[in-house]
């Protein structure tokens, strides 16, 4: 059985991992090992059927010595202060190894989104505003959408948080619709942002990227666009992509013997990522479990589904041939997991460098909002290429400096920069 670690626990362990090989001041590591602020509240919503219904909201602030906190709102059944205390501390990590000057936080609601209205969710969304406003801002703390929440939304907070405080403020928000202050690029930006990180890691590992097979789990945005790039920039072929299929309520995946064309699969594909099967056993594609995708024939492999697929169980079933793991999901690969690559050799980009692109083109989004000036696509996704290719690079340095594991070397780049700039704003 795949192991279950309590998500904090696991951010703790991992931090107080390298903490060590920092051989950080006990003192320090004391305070990161926390959130700085948390939040916990309730919002009352007047529901459609005359009731009031109180929900429980979070927001947790991990570090922002390197700028505003920045992460997602999720709304979530499960959602626990756990989860969300987790999810602030890893933003921290991911926008310092991304060295974009922004902290960590996350955000949430116990509610599962499909078992309220529209005017429901608009009204929880500035319910959790009317709470927090005090305590966010452009300057201060800068919410987007995550699971369970939308650009829609994301609209609806920035205009309920613009009211509030009497002025347009479209950058307290990220993740906003186009047209609406949201940026050109974002759709892609995380596929493309892992592919850039594959294409470094490829050249370091002197790869033909023209010869490369790669294997993704999961069809939503990250994996979309990261198949589209794979085929697109690094001229690569993709052996399956896979899916949950929300109709029958199982996962299946795709192969076909030309290799998988997402820009076909892309108008198959319904908002949550289910492929339509049927479609795509009428173009040739062949239809398997949804653990099949891990056994494929490939070079690359790209979990970006969900958490945990790459597991103790499931890795033994990779490919031989596997020479990179791009980690496109947030905890694709499990603690277990990573022991198996270790020893197996096989280059690993964790997820909190490999999945950064989209928080990097959340904070353009928020540059644009600043200078109320937009940039096209094209400009978007090439500071978009510079940032991914030095953040990847950062972290390769200090892997091979220290000889240490990329995710190791990933955790090391990002905590000595937020403790640098602790140290430069005389914390301690
Ligand atoms: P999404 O909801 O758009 O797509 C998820 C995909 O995974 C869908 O195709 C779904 O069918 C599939 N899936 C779900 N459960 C599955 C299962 N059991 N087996 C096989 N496939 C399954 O989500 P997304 O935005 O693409 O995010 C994917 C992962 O990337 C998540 O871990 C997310 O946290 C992470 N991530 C996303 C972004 C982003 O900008 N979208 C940024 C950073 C990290």
């Amino acid at each position: 059985m795949a192991e279950q670690l309590n998500a904090f626990d696991m951010a703790q362990k991992q931090f107080d991992h390298v903490a060590k090989l920092l051989k950080l001041d006990p003192g320090i590591s004391e305070v990161l090992r926390w959130p700085m602020r948390e939040y916990s509240f309730r919002i009352p919503v007047r529901m459609d059927d005359g009731s009031l219904r109180v929900f429980q909201g979070f927001r947790v602030q991990h570090n922002d010595a390197r700028g505003p906190n920045k992460g997602g709102i999720r709304f979530a059944a499960n959602e626990t202060m756990d989860t969300v205390r987790a999810l602030a501390t890893w933003m921290t990590w991911k926008c310092a190894v991304a060295d974009i000057p922004l902290g960590g936080g996350k955000g949430g609601i116990i509610v599962d989104p499909s078992t309220i209205s529209v005017r429901e969710k608009e009204e929880l969304c500035r319910g959790w505003v009317d709470v927090m406003w005090k305590n966010i801002g452009p300057r201060n703390d800068v919410p987007a959408p995550d699971v369970g929440t939308t650009p829609q939304m994301m609209g609806w907070m920035m205009d309920e948080y613009s009211k509030l405080v009497g002025q347009f403020t479209p950058g307290v928000f990220t993740g906003k619709p186009l047209g609406g202050g949201g940026s050109e690029g974002r759709t892609e930006a995380t596929g493309y942002g892992v592919i850039y990180t594959v294409r470094e890691a490829m050249k370091h590992l002197k790869m033909d990227s023209k010869k490369s097979v790669a294997t993704i789990e999961g069809f939503g945005n990250v994996a979309q666009y990261a198949a589209i790039g794979f085929i697109e920039m690094l001229g690569g072929k993709v052996a399956a992509v896979s899916c949950w299929d929300r109709n029958d309520k199982k996962s299946y995946t795709y192969s076909h013997k030309a290799g998988v064309d997402p820009r076909f699969l892309l108008t198959i594909v319904d908002e949550y990522g289910t492929i339509g099967k049927a479609k795509a056993e009428a173009a040739g594609y062949i239809v398997e479990d949804g653990e099949a995708w891990i056994t494929k024939e490939a070079d690359v492999l790209i979990p970006a589904a969900i958490e945990g697929h790459v597991n103790g169980d499931t890795v033994k079933k990779m490919s031989s041939r596997i020479k990179i793991v791009a980690e496109g999901a947030n905890g694709g690969v499990t603690p277990e997991a990573d022991e198996f690559l270790k020893a197996n050799k096989i280059f690993d980009i964790p997820d909190f460098l490999c999945n950064a692109g989209g928080v990097t083109t959340s904070y353009f989004e928020s540059v644009q909002n600043d200078m109320n000036y937009y940039w096209t696509k094209e400009e978007v996704l090439g500071r978009l290429d510079t940032k991914m290719t030095q953040a990847f690079n950062n972290v390769l340095e200090m892997s091979e400096k220290e000889k240490v594991y990329m995710r190791d070397a990933a955790y090391m780049v990002s905590i000595d920069r937020v403790v640098k700039a602790m140290q430069l704003r005389g914390w301690f």
